[in-house]
């Protein structure tokens, strides 16, 4: 902005210009000095704030971007992410959310068939990733998720070269028959009591062997060990960020759990589309 100064003319002015970063002037007329300098300092102020917004935004989505990266980098480096959960293939650039591994493109196609209720898949390059889904797949890997899934492997794992064919076959004798699935460990009563009883020690392996093993309905009753809350409240009580966001997705929710603990009790809400509210809440 600025102001024009009339060179010793007799006749007053209280003119101003504005001239834009490419060049175009603005040209006005104020009808006092005070006038004309109120308006060059307020149109300056704002200048000066949307240059400072326009630079913090890009700040926060440099910082956005970079945490990002880091979380990329912690789920590549978690146990055995280095190659397909299911043919082996390097530099896998898909996760499958619920089953907390990493598969190649070839297997991500014949993931997304099984069905969300069997894997969510999720690519690491083209997808958000918020904290609570790379604590999912930071905390599983690979290694872990094998342990699991393909305890007692039968027949010839594929290759990364294998085809189409051969590669369903496997993934779908592992994921939908549980073929290769590691038994349950010998415990009294049901599943849902069991589970419970594995949110309250903390145990993410056996939480995932549980949940491999039974079917949503098995899960969704309240049981009489305890106080009778579902094992989905309990993990949210105790914050377990990992553990509430897979029972969410048993119960078929498919936003990102947010857990915490506030106004003196527990919360679950949803984000990331879906229009699931708040699901939950109590005091
Ligand atoms: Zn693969």
């Amino acid at each position: 902005v600025e102001r024009s100064d009339s060179g010793g003319c007799e006749e007053e002015s209280f003119e101003f210009l504005i001239v834009s970063s490419t060049g175009q002037t603005w040209h006005f007329e104020a009808g006092s000095f005070e006038e004309r300098d109120a308006w060059v300092q307020a149109i300056e102020s704002q200048i000066l704030a949307s240059l400072q917004c326009c630079e913090s935004s890009k700040n926060k989505a440099r910082m956005d971007s970079q945490s990002e990266a880091v979380a990329i980098q912690a789920i590549r480096n978690a146990s055995g992410n280095s190659l397909c959960v299911d043919c082996g293939a390097p530099n896998p650039t898909w996760a499958s959310l619920n089953l907390g591994a990493l598969i190649c493109i070839e297997c991500s196609g014949i993931h997304r068939n099984l069905g969300t209720h069997l894997s969510r898949v999720r690519s690491l390059d083209l997808d958000d990733w918020p904290r609570e889904l790379t604590l999912v797949l930071t905390s599983i890997g690979n290694t872990t998720a094998n342990s699991i899934w393909e305890k007692s492997p039968q027949g010839r794992k594929p290759t990364p070269d294998s085809s189409r064919e051969e590669r369903e076959a496997w993934i779908r004798a592992k994921y939908e028959q549980k073929l290769f699935l590691a038994p349950l460990p010998e415990a009294e009563g049901p599943l849902a009591e069991q589970l419970l009883r594995a949110v309250r020690d903390k145990d993410l392996e056996l939480v995932l062997l549980l949940l491999a093993h039974s079917k949503k309905e098995q899960l969704n009753v309240s049981t009489g060990d305890g106080d009778g809350r579902p094992a989905l409240h309990v993990a949210c009580d105790m914050g377990l960020v990992v553990i509430t966001q897979l029972l969410l997705w048993v119960r078929g929710d498919t936003g990102v759990a947010r857990v915490g603990r506030r106004y003196g009790g527990c919360g679950v809400a949803m984000g990331g589309g879906g229009g699931c509210g708040v699901v939950m809440g109590w005091p």
